[in-house]
């Protein structure tokens, strides 16, 4: 290391100190940035800043004795408070963010959407996902609806949420499923029932609900009518005119 630029400790605290005052602490070391660059670190007494430190950097000319300051600033050190790393909105953004009269754009380059007539990336997949996009644009591409599919198939319209693991039929077999055209039709329907969980929502044919259409509940062992007395309210009835007596007292 330079020693004109090591032993310029005093240089690299007066302007740590003129930038941050009172809360330029203990010097903590020197740490050679280039030949002819030093930073120097001093701990910052600032109790906002715990962990912190004022770096100064020193540099010196070649075939010059002159040290110059180049950059003053307060930098996080191991353990230091910081806020964390950003991430654009377009990756924070999570399914059920959007609320009524948001606006999502899709990314430009959006790897789902694939222009109407084109969308051939795969042979196989071409012939069973293949659509024709008339009035549209773009079409959901094959990346676009292999996603949708393990997204739901995964989720809650999937085979694997509690209320398809309890169900006891499957919507393949549920008259209340309405079929899909295309290729996703061959794992995925509609249920239209008003009283299941999914209605008017995409379920997979091995998902099912207790609204399956042939759910059949054995009512042989119900009992009659149960009347429980403590649950009877009392109520205090004025007497009709039928219960009179003739000198007008209730009889
Ligand atoms: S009622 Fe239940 S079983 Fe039938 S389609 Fe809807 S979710 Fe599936």
């Amino acid at each position: 290391m330079d020693a004109s630029l090591r032993d310029a400790v005093d240089l690299a605290r007066a302007v740590a100190v003129e930038i941050g005052g009172s809360a330029v602490g203990d010097y903590l070391g020197a740490e050679l940035e280039d030949e002819l660059v030093v930073t120097h670190s001093f701990a910052t007494t600032d109790k906002a800043y715990v962990g912190w430190r004022w770096s100064v950097t020193v540099a010196r000319a070649d075939g010059s004795d002159e040290v110059t300051v180049d950059d003053v600033v307060l930098l996080p050190g191991a353990g230091a408070l910081i806020a964390p790393a950003w991430v654009p909105w377009s990756e924070r953004v999570q399914p059920g963010d959007l609320a009524p009269g948001d606006l999502l754009p899709p990314a430009p380059d959006d790897p789902r959407l694939v222009p109407a007539y084109t969308d051939t990336t795969d042979e196989l997949a071409a012939a069973a996902f293949w659509e024709l996009g008339l009035d549209r644009p773009r079409v959901l591409g094959l990346e676009g609806r292999l996603d949708a599919a393990d997204r739901w198939y995964e989720g809650e319209p999937g085979p694997f949420s509690a209320m398809a693991k309890q169900a006891p039929g499957q919507c393949l077999d549920c008259a209340f499923r309405l079929p899909l055209a295309g290729g996703l039709s061959a794992l995925f329907g509609v249920c239209a029932n008003a009283f299941a969980p999914d209605d008017g929502k995409v379920v997979a044919l091995d998902h099912g609900c207790g609204a399956h259409s042939e759910t059949a509940v054995d009512t042989s062992q119900t009992a009659g009518m149960v009347v429980e007395d403590e649950e009877l309210e009392l109520v205090v009835v004025a007497p009709s005119p039928d219960d009179e007596t003739p000198d007008g007292h209730a009889s």
